[in-house]
């Protein structure tokens, strides 16, 4: 018997809005100070009436455009009645049947080695989106986790914050892509700027469900029970929390033979707990109908025009995806290396961008950004942002280099001196401060051929010996020819004197 598994997510994103969903309170809030961002609408007190956010209603389309999502018509708000602390109304104003838009897809790069990946950015998984619905935030319950008290408080600064839920179809085949979808859909939600998707925050939770499709001896499949995985918050949890119930459940199966919707195989729904990396049961998930769902009173229906429509349309940016396309063919770079930048996050594309397009030269730009670049950066702890060298003083010192005024080892000591200057505060890398260390050190490339035509006269002169070593075969031995000239001219550029060299040796035949 084998087994496929069966991955469906529901993403909880928090949007960046200045203020929640249906008051006007502030989301911007501190745990130090727990209720302070509270109003009657918020807090669900009687006679408060709420009212919808624009913002995020916008933000919730440029999700739903950047997921391909087609948009509704027409979307309504219901009630989701549930009893919890964190809850003071008794229910969650979210959508049930018309959720503000439906079907879209997120195409998730495989690597290579993956089943039918091979790490060019058309070799994909398609994860189809069901829907995306708005909906607001709960509070936070803080429970006394010293063992000794019987406290638990409740912080309602959270409550009404909005969320996009984003619900996929069940999709994905193992733990590994559920993590790269979330990698993927991050890295879409940051370059739209609708969230900041901070996982420590809670701007980005995910709940796993998954099951396998066991293939039988006659072919035919048998799906075990669905298993709920609620609220991971972190991408390495999901991925760890999924390889764990896949392992207990295929283990189950083989034991009982248990398949969902037999006799004891229902949904069960779990908490991840990290610490001992297992899944422990939580409280029995209740059924659509158990919250007797019910269009809200309090707020009208959104019907959008199609000038909004076509409004926020005009702020989408190229995503990801396309960018990650569009590198390979505009500046010749791998998919590997496409791949490194992209996912770093815009600013480190866009940086990217800038300097290649002023050098000229993709293929370079891409070396020094994944190599030079990066390295720095984390030596000295700084993001893209705030690194000292901005992308036109990198692309004058690389444009150096394909001029070949400079050789790639003198400009990574211009590029190092630059850093250095930068920190000291001595100086801020500019163009004229890279000319300025390659004239005072004697950096540039010798350009007058003739200096080195006559060292290698001079050289070829004096070696009768190597000279008749290379001839009979041995090619090293031009390389201390090379050596002196280099010493007798310095600052030449070793391509241009081996050449020379190679020419004036096969003249004296
Ligand atoms: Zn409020
Ligand atoms: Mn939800």
């Amino acid at each position: 018997m084998s087994y496929e598994v069966i991955i469906g997510l529901e993403i909880h994103v928090q949007l960046q809005t200045q203020t929640k969903i249906f008051c006007g309170c502030s989301t911007a809030f501190n745990p130090d100070q727990p209720n302070v961002q509270t109003c009657p609408v918020c807090l669900g007190l009687p006679g408060a009436l709420p009212v919808l956010n624009e913002r995020a209603y916008h933000l919730g389309i440029k999700t739903a455009m950047g997921l391909g999502c087609q948009i509704a018509p027409f979307t309504k708000w219901d009630r989701k009645q549930y009893f919890y602390p964190d809850l003071p109304k008794g229910y969650q104003i979210s959508q049930y049947d018309l959720p503000f838009s439906h079907d879209g897809h997120v195409d998730v790069v495989l690597p290579e080695g993956a089943a039918g990946g091979n790490g060019s950015p058309d070799a994909v998984r398609r994860v189809r989106i069901l829907r995306a619905h708005l909906e607001e935030d709960a509070g936070k319950n803080m429970h006394d986790e010293s063992g000794r008290g019987r406290d638990s408080k409740v912080d309602l600064n959270r409550a009404g914050t909005p969320l996009v839920e984003i619900v996929t179809e069940p999709d994905l085949r193992s733990a590994d892509e559920a993590r790269r979808f979330l990698e993927e859909l991050k890295l879409m939600l940051t370059y739209l700027e609708v969230s900041d998707c901070n996982m420590q925050e809670g701007s980005l939770r995910c709940d796993a469900n998954v099951n396998l499709h066991v293939t039988q001896p006659d072919g035919s499949k048998i799906p075990t029970p669905i298993v709920e995985i609620k609220n991971l918050n972190s991408f390495r949890f999901t991925e760890q929390a999924i390889e764990y119930e896949v392992a207990q459940q295929w283990e189950s199966f083989q034991k009982t033979g248990i398949r969902m919707g037999a006799k004891g195989g229902h949904k069960r729904t779990v908490g991840f707990d990290p610490n001992r990396g297992t899944t422990y049961p939580l409280r029995e998930k209740e059924e659509a109908a158990d919250y007797r769902y019910f269009p809200d009173p309090d707020l009208i229906p959104v019907i959008p025009k199609s000038e909004l429509l076509a409004a926020i349309r005009t702020e989408m940016c190229e995503l990801p995806a396309d960018r990650r396309k569009r590198f390979l063919t505009a500046y010749q770079l791998t998919p590997y290396d496409a791949a490194v930048i992209i996912d770093q996050g815009r600013a480190v594309a866009d940086y990217f961008e800038d300097v290649a397009k002023a050098c000229g030269d993709g293929k370079q730009a891409a070396n020094w950004l994944t190599q030079d670049l990066q390295r720095e950066m984390k030596e000295r702890n700084q993001s893209i942002v705030d690194f000292p060298i901005r992308p036109p003083v990198l692309a004058a010192l690389l444009e150096r280099i394909n001029k070949k005024q400079i050789t790639i080892k003198s400009a990574r000591e211009v590029f190092v001196s630059l850093l250095a200057d930068a920190a000291d505060q001595k100086s801020i890398p500019s163009v004229a401060g890279i000319d300025a260390l390659i004239a005072s050190r004697g950096l540039g490339i010798v350009q007058d051929t003739g200096a080195i035509d006559v060292a290698i006269a001079d050289v070829v002169a004096r070696s009768a010996k190597a000279i008749a070593d290379y001839k009979s075969g041995n090619e090293k031995a031009v390389g201390a020819l090379i050596g002196q000239v280099m010493k007798a001219v310095k600052g030449a550029d070793p391509q241009t004197v081996r050449e020379k060299l190679l020419a004036k040796l096969a003249e004296s035949n």
